[in-house]
């Protein structure tokens, strides 16, 4: 039987993803006996002229990490739609646009100001920021375009399926492998992930319906076994998409919701805002010194709480600047 032909890609990304890839240890070995990786440029010497010469579709799938940060990214994504049968979302990045998204809280020009002028250790006095063509003697260097708006892999090309995750946990990544190799890969535009919340995932108990009081992670050690958001540390596991195991939840640490949305549930905070809002109150059951708005005050980072890896997804996905 033909291998099958599979390429890996890392766009605007931390590299995260690529290690994911291989923490799967000694199941790499089961891939490659089925699978020849055709493209994976952290790995092997292969350029992009190597893959624009690949007649159309001769990768059957492409896993792509990374989100639409440049015009790079964009247009490696749009090469490997055309030469791949199946692409893959791969990771919080590619899939919500994850923590990078938020940096739709500002534009390319803010975003400039910040990196190249103002931070403490920068010294610019010319304020030079990254231009997309700049000559040294004849030659002249070219860079990709920094977009004002960073994008997800599906809102750049089509996208057949998504592996969640910031990166997708081991289980998941094998799972998928397995499902592409046996070819029962579920219908396109599937979310290769559980169909439940990472509450459903979570040992922990819960009994109390009011939160006392809203703690950062660091102001609270946890009481072991017991719900975290019941105890007053943000937890977005109720609105966010199983298949970690509640990894987070066994360590003490809340879960921020990297795996994105649950299913039937595609705005994961609003989501979120909703559960909470279920557990603070509302004012026909306050009680003496209980003050919901008082709580809600006590949320510090709103959009990077609860929209924390799905910001450049959602509804609203940037901030507007007038
Ligand atoms: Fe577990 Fe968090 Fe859900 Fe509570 S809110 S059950 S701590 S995942």
């Amino acid at each position: 039987m033909d291998k099958l032909k599979i390429a890996f890609y890392w766009a605007a990304s931390c590299g995260g993803c690529e290690i994911a890839v291989l923490d799967i240890n000694e199941k790499i070995l089961d891939v490659v006996a089925k699978a020849e990786i055709v493209f994976w440029p952290v790995a092997m010497d292969i350029k992009y002229k190597n893959v624009e010469a690949m007649p159309d579709k001769t990768i059957d799938v492409c896993f792509f990490n990374g989100a639409i940060r440049n015009s790079e990214n964009e247009e490696m994504a749009k090469l490997l739609r055309k030469k791949s049968k199946t692409l893959i979302a791969f990771g919080s990045c590619a899939h919500e646009g994850c923590v990078l998204g938020l940096a739709n809280l500002h534009d390319r020009e803010a975003i400039f100001e910040r990196i190249y002028d103002e931070t403490p250790s920068t010294n610019n006095p010319d304020k030079v920021v990254p231009e997309t063509h700049f000559k040294v003697k004849e030659v002249e260097l070219h860079l990709p375009k920094f977009f004002n708006t960073l994008k997800t892999l599906d809102q750049t090309v089509y996208v057949d399926y998504y592996l969640p995750g910031c990166p997708p946990p081991v289980d998941l990544i094998v799972k998928a492998f397995n499902s592409i190799i046996e070819n029962k890969l579920p219908p396109k535009g599937s979310v290769l992930a559980p169909v439940k919340s990472v509450c459903d995932e979570c040992p922990r108990e819960k009994k109390e319906k009011k939160i006392p009081q809203i703690y950062r992670v660091y102001e609270k050690a946890p009481e072991p076994d017991r719900c975290l958001l019941e105890q007053g540390i943000i937890c977005i596991g109720p609105a966010t998409r199983a298949g970690c195991g509640a990894q987070c939840l066994s360590v003490d640490y809340p879960c921020t919701g990297c795996g994105g949305p649950c299913p039937n549930e595609p705005e994961q905070g609003a989501a979120m805002l909703s559960a909470l809002a279920s557990i603070l109150g509302v004012d026909e059951e306050k009680e003496e010194g209980y003050d919901p708005e008082k709580l809600v005050d006590q949320i510090l980072d709103p959009v990077g709480t609860f929209y924390k890896y799905s910001l450049a997804h959602s509804i609203i996905n940037r901030k507007v600047k007038r």
